[in-house]
């Protein structure tokens, strides 16, 4: 069994199967100096494309593949479906729900970062960005003051007027709330990637508008499940 992770439900999924006492592999891209690891064997960077991820299945004669990247990680998702039909070895997705807009959210809904970046200036000018350091590029002639929250130090480039916070969630809501009043933000970025929403919470009752960038498509053609619990009776009923 592979899980391809970086998730807070991939380490889940990896803790609950070990538990069973099925051998698990998890493999990690490898984008944080400190990850997480789940339990189980772990493995640590990329297979090479699609045809490196589906001669590791052959190699490591895995039974079952688990998508349990997060819902922004596009491309690992599209070598996870190539390599599975190339090698007819199962494939199950992993991927929690989006979240939808609630009573007194404003929300503006993009397809990209790059859209993001060009609505802003409309709706505010200190910014909280929360989705991630890899496309903070984006945002680098955008004329506002920034406040970037990642796992890593973003590399340039990046917004001249940028202060960043080193974290990893989960958040709480009364963190989440502190973070909005001292930094006086006025507009939210973020992918929509679901999962806990304390900062989706604090800013609609401050009535604070939310870029949210939509997910990228995924090939419809795996089973998918949307929870653990789902993915852990179907790997082991
Ligand atoms: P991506 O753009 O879909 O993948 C780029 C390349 O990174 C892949 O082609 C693959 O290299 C390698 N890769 C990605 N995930 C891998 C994994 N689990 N195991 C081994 N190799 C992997 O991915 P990304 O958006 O950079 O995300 C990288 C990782 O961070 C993912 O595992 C994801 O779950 C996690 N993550 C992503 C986000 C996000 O917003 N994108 C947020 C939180 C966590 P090869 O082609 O060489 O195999």
């Amino acid at each position: 069994m592979l899980i391809l992770g970086g998730t807070s439900e991939a380490r889940a999924l990896a803790g609950s199967l070990s538990q069973s006492g099925i051998a698990v592999i998890s493999s990690l891209a490898g984008r944080t100096s400190t990850p997480l690891l789940p339990a189980g064997e772990v493995r640590i960077g990329g297979f090479g494309g699609a045809p490196g991820l589906a001669a590791y299945l052959e190699a490591e004669r895995i039974d079952v593949l688990v998508d349990a990247t997060h819902p922004f990680a596009a491309v690992i998702s599209d070598n996870a479906g190539a390599a599975a039909a190339v090698t007819g070895v199962p494939l199950i997705v992993l991927r929690r729900p989006g979240w939808s807009e609630q009573a007194g959210d404003v929300w503006h809904r993009v397809r990209e970062l790059g859209e993001a970046a060009a609505l802003l200036p409309r709706l505010g000018h200190r910014v909280f960005l929360t989705t991630g350091r890899q496309g903070i590029g984006e945002f680098a002639s955008v004329d506002a003051w920034f406040l970037a929250r990642s796992v890593e130090p973003p590399e340039p480039p990046m917004p001249a007027r940028l202060e960043v916070v080193l974290d990893r969630g989960p958040f709480t809501l009364e963190g989440e709330r502190r973070l909005l009043t001292r930094h006086r933000i006025d507009v939210l970025v973020t992918k929509d990637s679901g999962g806990p929403d304390a900062k989706l919470i604090a800013a609609r009752e401050r009535h604070i508008p939310v870029i949210m960038v939509n997910r990228p498509a995924t090939a419809p053609s795996a089973r998918t499940v949307s929870t653990v619990a789902e993915a852990a009776r179907l790997i082991a009923p």
